[in-house]
């Protein structure tokens, strides 16, 4: 279905990208890869898909370097056709106590570096009159947590973006929309898993069920495929009118 598009998943070196990356070029699409540690695994298991595959490690918080991104895909590949915007890190502090560079972190990488990249993609996806962007929000665009105040705010903030953007591009063939998902267990639900054990004394099994009874009604955890398998259902032409929703793939943690 995807074969001979493009697509630019941000932080995809781990986790959800990583997942959301595999599922796109097992349809066939090529991919530029984007984020930091293992690059070199990442690249491997892409390229075992029989796509073609490049990397670019531009810092999220960096404008210029997710300029110098976008020209690199176009150059590599012609256009980005399917972006994914899922780069994010977390910092957990009340707000009164909150680092200010934390804050200015979560929001330039979680929220700021979607607008760079879509700003800088849509040219070419509406001369082609073909696009999508996919953001990687979370339960936390749609309700709060205590603690979490950059995160909630910058994951509410790219759901409007989604809606915006989707407006902009209603009679177009682009599409805009939003992926929400619950506990997924990448490395960055891990870390607070880790933390809560230390924390409460407790055991990383019990921490990890504590996590999710709080939130996740159907105490199983989502998978990076399940968000995989949604991704690529966005790219499909069945998905063709659905524009600027956010959609949970949550375990009905915002159903209550
Ligand atoms: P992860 O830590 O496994 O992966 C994050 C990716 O982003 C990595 O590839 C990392 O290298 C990259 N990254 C971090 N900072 C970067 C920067 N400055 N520039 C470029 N790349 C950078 O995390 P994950 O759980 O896979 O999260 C991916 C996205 O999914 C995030 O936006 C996160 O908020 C969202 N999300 C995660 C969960 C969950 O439960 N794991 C739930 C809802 C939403």
């Amino acid at each position: 279905m995807l074969k001979g598009k493009t697509a630019l998943v941000t932080g995809s070196t781990s986790g959800i990208g990583l997942g959301i990356a595999k599922a796109l070029a097992q349809h066939g699409a090529n991919i530029v890869l984007n984020g930091f540690g293992d690059v070199e695994g990442a690249k491997a298991e892409i390229a075992a898909l029989d796509v073609q595959v490049d990397y670019h490690g531009a810092d999220m918080s960096k404008p210029a370097q997710i300029e110098d991104m976008m020209k690199f895909a176009a150059t590599r590949f012609g256009r980005v056709d399917v972006l994914v915007n899922n780069a994010g890190i977390q910092h957990v502090a009340n707000v009164e106590d909150f680092p200010v560079e934390r804050w200015d972190a979560v929001i330039a990488i979680n929220l700021s570096s979607a607008f760079h990249t879509t700003r800088l993609a849509i040219p070419a996806m509406r001369e082609a009159n073909w696009g999508r962007v996919i953001n990687i929000a979370s339960a936390h665009g749609l309700v709060a947590s205590s603690q979490k105040s950059a995160y909630v705010a910058a994951k509410h903030g790219i759901v409007g973006f989604t809606k915006s953007v989707a407006l902009e591009t209603a009679t177009t063939g682009i599409t805009s929309n939003a992926i929400c998902p619950g506990w997924v267990l990448t490395p960055l639900v891990q870390k607070q898993i880790n933390d809560r054990s230390e924390r409460e004394g407790i055991s990383l099994a019990q921490a990890q069920k504590d996590l999710l009874g709080e939130k996740q009604p159907s105490l199983q955890f989502t998978t990076v495929e399940q968000l995989g398998g949604l991704a690529v259902f966005l790219c499909s032409p069945a998905a063709e009118q659905v524009r600027g929703v956010a959609w949970q793939v949550d375990g009905g943690w915002t159903a209550q």
